[in-house]
């Protein structure tokens, strides 16, 4: 394997080192006799093996062994310093281009046992399943398609109307009237030809309409709206196939988002155990019972619908390529309109009876 230094800078200050990869914050190494310098100087020349990292150091004066050059490359990759030459890139410079920005983001991220193509790659043979077109969906599946999800399943039963356009940036006015799903897929066709997608206009009614679906879904995402149990039946499928499902939405003055990680984390249908019982009749019982029965129009605009979608779409990620663990496993991550979204964990607990949990195949998300 040959090592690089990623895009760092550095300065000696008497015998130590300042070392500046993240902007947000300086690392500062012992380097009495200048041989991290060196190593930095010579790794940042480019891609070379342990080897000729070594003969680079011995004529600088360095006498060091090749486990000493092994043991400082160990010691730069625990601080996120180097990475794996041979693998940072993909395979054309066409391909490069498209997913710049990708490859650049999982470079701070990529190790010498992770590389920051090997990210890109989860990404492009991911097959993620996608409930639900519209408010979060359509900037989730824009989200997904920028990130290059090589595969996409698209559900949803509705049709272009003039209301969406508060939110829905996906759609054009003359697809008013035409099925979301259809249009959503020809944006994707468009935007990246690469990314198979298809689209399933279907009402879902319960868990069972999406089990063919699931069959190769390497994730869940989004949401489904019409029916008050609908994330319930989502959440069923997919932890019924041992997938993980990414969710998100808004109320009033709050949004939201979770994950579930079957077999793992607990599911939606846990969270219900916390729930108030609108059959009491104490304030809390009636009160959850008055908001099951309120009908509101849709509130949802364009600069919430989105932060939804890229919620979602950034935990989907983390399922995705494991750069770093799910957050909201088992967690409603609320953002909070009243204080400036500020976000608030509120994990809640796998219930020991839940009847879907029971369901999940295995354990652990071990996808990545
Ligand atoms: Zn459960």
């Amino acid at each position: 394997m040959r090592f690089v230094l990623k895009e760092c800078a550095w300065e000696a200050l008497g015998d130590e080192l300042v070392v500046v990869f993240d902007p947000r914050e300086s690392l500062v190494v012992a380097d009495p006799d200048g041989k991290i310098e060196a190593l930095l100087t010579e790794l940042n020349r480019g891609a070379q093996t342990v080897r000729q990292v070594r003969s680079a150091l011995l004529r600088r004066g360095f006498e060091v062994t090749e486990e000493d050059v092994a043991a400082g490359l160990k010691g730069l990759d625990s601080i996120g310093l180097i990475e794996n030459a041979d693998d940072r890139w993909l395979h054309s410079p066409s391909e490069n281009d498209r997913h710049f920005s990708n490859l650049t983001f999982f470079g701070s991220f990529s190790g010498i046992t992770r590389s920051r193509a090997d990210y890109v790659r989860r990404l492009r043979d991911a097959h993620v399943l996608v409930l639900g077109v519209g408010g979060a969906g359509s900037s989730l599946v824009q989200c997904l398609a920028g990130l290059g999800v090589g595969a996409m399943t698209l559900v949803d039963r509705d049709d272009v109307e003039p209301r969406n356009f508060a939110r829905q940036f996906l759609y054009r006015q003359a697809d008013i009237g035409r099925s979301k799903v259809d249009r959503a897929a020809e944006w994707v066709r468009d935007f990246d030809p690469e990314i198979d997608v298809r689209a399933v206009d279907r009402w879902i009614r319960g868990p069972e309409d999406l089990a063919d679906l699931t069959a190769d879904a390497d994730l869940l995402a989004g949401g489904i709206d019409g029916a008050r149990d609908a994330n319930l039946w989502v959440n069923e499928a997919a932890v019924r196939a041992g997938v993980p499902f990414v969710t998100g939405l808004a109320g009033r003055t709050q949004l939201m988002y979770t994950s579930v990680d079957p077999g793992n984390s607990a599911c939606i249908q846990c969270d219900e155990v916390d729930r108030p019982d609108e059959r009491e009749t104490s304030s809390v019982g009636i009160a959850q019972r008055l908001t099951l029965r309120m009908r509101s129009s849709n509130f949802l605009i364009g600069p919430i619908a989105m932060q939804i979608g890229s919620l979602i779409a950034y935990e989907a990620m983390r399922y995705l390529t494991g750069f770093e663990p799910p957050q909201a496993a088992g967690v409603r991550v609320v953002l909070d309109l009243r204080t400036g979204l500020t976000p608030e964990r509120q994990p809640f607990s796998q219930d020991p009876n839940c009847p879907v949990c029971q369901l999940a195949p295995k354990k652990g998300y071990g996808r990545t």
